[in-house]
């Protein structure tokens, strides 16, 4: 089998949200196109993927590194051992050729999406969803059929904030999520605390709430903070001090507030940097975000990463709220999944698929990730092979 195009396009988010640190005015995001010479039902398998949201998108380096390089590799050397399907960690450590250590942002999101596409079409050669592949292969090969689901939103930019946010939560509970995140750390402490009491008054009885920092603090401000909300019982504070300030993360977890951080890690080893030198022993959730940082092939390499700080894999809850991810935790044995509802246009949600009820998500049961049940993103995705 071959690989016989790739084609990438950036897309606008449409989006006029804003957190602690940014607003989201000019989001952009990547998709990408992955087409094989093997034919299933007459047409080309195909994988597709995004590089998830949040961060811009990243088709520099695919046009004018990554994607020659894939093509003009010999599609022998990126086949498994029989012969019969892609090998993703294969083709990804053949794409690092020629690639400095280090310096991981700059090209972990353009291999990640690639990866997510290329773990697309393994799933679908073999006829079964990504998360009964990834089981099968690195999980128990028992899935769950159904996973722990968490609501994301919350972000700040309405005129009546705790109005829309109690209309906000309100829709979550109707559509039967339980725990939820909101942001956080962008605007008065009073002004936050009226906010978090409002999601906590109509979360359900049990429901836990998160609160989303964005990186909003120093180590300094980030303990009075978190010294400031620590009587609401929060499920975490998320990133609250800059992705690489160790001391300000292990500050901030001395005061006994859980810990959230990791969807601005790039790669294992700023796992390992990360978890060995803000020493939060088990009080931390890692948020990894597949397609941002070497793709599902890059997930597996943070999950033993964690493993050898003691981080189990219930501890461990992909960033990103889509398909891609829902994939991992299921086939993974991860924690749960974030979801977000409205927020980032066709990237937005899950699959028709994919139904939600008492906190927890069920599976989709297309061949591979899926996206083929997500009309509106499915749409500008299936346009790239026009
Ligand atoms: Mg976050």
């Amino acid at each position: 089998m071959r690989i016989t195009r790739v084609i990438e396009r950036t897309i606008k988010v449409e989006s006029k949200i804003r957190n602690a640190r940014v607003d989201l005015s000019e989001m952009t995001a990547t998709i990408v196109a992955v087409v094989t010479d093997v034919i299933q039902e007459g047409r080309p398998v195909v994988g597709y993927a995004f590089n998830s949201y949040g961060r811009y998108a990243c088709g520099g380096p695919l046009r004018e590194r990554f994607i020659p390089r894939l093509l003009a590799t010999e599609p022998e050397s990126f086949l498994d051992d029989e012969g019969t399907n892609l090998d993703p960690p294969r083709i990804l450590a053949s794409l690092l050729a020629r690639e400095k250590a280090g310096g991981h942002a700059e090209r972990s999101m353009a291999l990640g999406t690639l990866d997510c596409a290329l773990w697309d079409i393994v799933a679908k050669i073999e006829c079964c969803p990504l998360y009964q592949v990834l089981s099968d292969r690195f999980g128990t090969g028992r899935s769950a059929t159904t996973v722990p689901v968490y609501v994301g939103g919350g972000f700040y930019g309405a005129e009546d904030p705790v109005a829309t946010l109690r209309d906000e939560v309100s829709r979550w509970v109707d559509a039967g999520y339980r725990d939820a995140k909101i942001k956080a750390g962008g605007v008065s402490l009073d002004l936050d605390r009226k906010r978090i009491e409002a999601a906590l008054d109509l979360l359900p009885s049990g429901g836990r709430l998160a609160l989303d920092l964005s990186c909003a603090f120093d180590a300094q401000a980030g303990v009075a903070f978190a010294k400031d909300v620590k009587p609401y019982g929060l499920w975490w504070l998320e990133e609250p001090c800059d992705p690489l300030d160790y001391d300000g993360y292990h500050a901030v977890g001395e005061t006994g507030v859980g810990i959230a951080g990791g969807e601005n890690l790039f790669g294992a080893r700023e796992f390992d940097n990360f978890l060995r030198y803000a020493r939060l022993g088990s009080n931390i959730v890692l948020q990894p975000d597949p397609p941002l940082a070497y793709g599902i092939t890059g997930l597996l390499d943070i999950l033993s990463t964690a493993q050898t700080h003691g981080v189990p894999h219930a501890s461990i809850y992909p960033h990103g709220g889509n398909l891609m991810s829902l994939h991992a935790v299921a086939g993974l044995g991860l924690g749960g999944v974030e979801a977000y509802l409205e927020q980032f246009g066709v990237f937005s949600g899950f699959s028709h698929e994919v139904r939600i009820a008492d906190g927890r998500a069920t599976l989709p049961a297309l061949p591979g990730i899926g996206f083929e049940a997500q009309p509106a993103l499915y749409a500008v995705m299936s346009d790239l092979i026009r």
